[in-house]
């Protein structure tokens, strides 16, 4: 009796398809600036406006799923979930947009995740008001925050502004809920996360690798991201948003 269960637990195990056995992976992508490098800052921070097309081109022929944190929980549902987030809020971010309007077709919604800096919303380099307003009311970009400052959250004492305030200031802005954090250079603690499930549903760091849904406790506030870099060919993208 014992055997015939055995067996039969094994065949409804072989007949499961792949992806319901393994563990999902979810990669969320990060990029600073999408421009083309002149010098200023750190290459590696970079990503040409041709790369950035190829890659989204790639996840475009390759059947993903771009999502933003507002879909969170497409990503058991959707076929290869991805995201991709930018951060700092620099003007060069037009160009992942204009990007993403002109790969869009009826079948693949291009989808992404800037976060911005409160405090630096109108700056020279930095995205406006009104940019960001566009970008929101486009329904492919998702504004959500990047603090305030920009401060080691770590060794900040007014977590308060740095959190809620720009919460507040970019909801203000864009008229849509913030409801991720990117924590500064992906630096945070027990007592940030605590502050920050406060005010949102999700919190980013810089750990490297992909998301695995594991329902561990805060692990929606300690979300991992792959840095896609200057120096990242064609081929690394590909193995980095690998999923099966
Ligand atoms: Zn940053």
């Amino acid at each position: 009796m014992k055997k015939i269960l055995l067996i039969f637990l094994s065949l409804l195990l072989l007949g499961l398809p792949k992806s319901m056995l393994a563990q999902q992976k979810v990669p969320i992508l990060i990029y600073h600036s999408i421009d083309e490098f002149k010098g200023k800052g750190s290459r590696e921070l970079y990503v040409t406006p041709e790369n950035f097309e190829k890659q989204m081109t790639y996840l475009k022929n390759n059947g993903y799923t771009l999502l933003t944190f507002e879909r969170w929980q497409d990503i058991s549902t959707v076929p290869k979930p991805i995201f991709i987030t930018l951060d700092d809020g620099y003007k060069n971010n037009l160009n992942a947009f204009s990007i993403f309007q002109k790969l869009k077709t009826e079948s693949f919604q291009p989808a992404g995740t800037f976060f911005v800096i409160s405090d630096f919303i109108g700056r020279t380099n930095r995205l406006s008001k009104s940019d960001l307003k566009m970008l929101a009311d486009s329904g492919l970009i998702s504004i959500q925050s990047h603090t305030a400052t920009h401060p080691n959250l770590t060794k900040e004492e007014n977590l308060k502004y740095e959190l809620k305030e720009s919460k507040e200031k970019i909801q203000q802005i864009t008229g849509k809920p913030v409801i991720a954090l990117a924590y500064p250079l992906g630096n945070t603690n027990e007592h940030v996360v605590a502050e920050t499930k406060k005010y949102y549903s999700f919190g980013l760091t810089t750990t490297p690798g992909p998301y695995y849904k594991l329902d561990n406790k805060n692990e929606n506030y300690l979300l991992p991201r792959i840095y896609i870099k200057y120096s990242t060919t064609l081929d690394d993208f590909a193995k980095a948003v690998k999923v099966d």
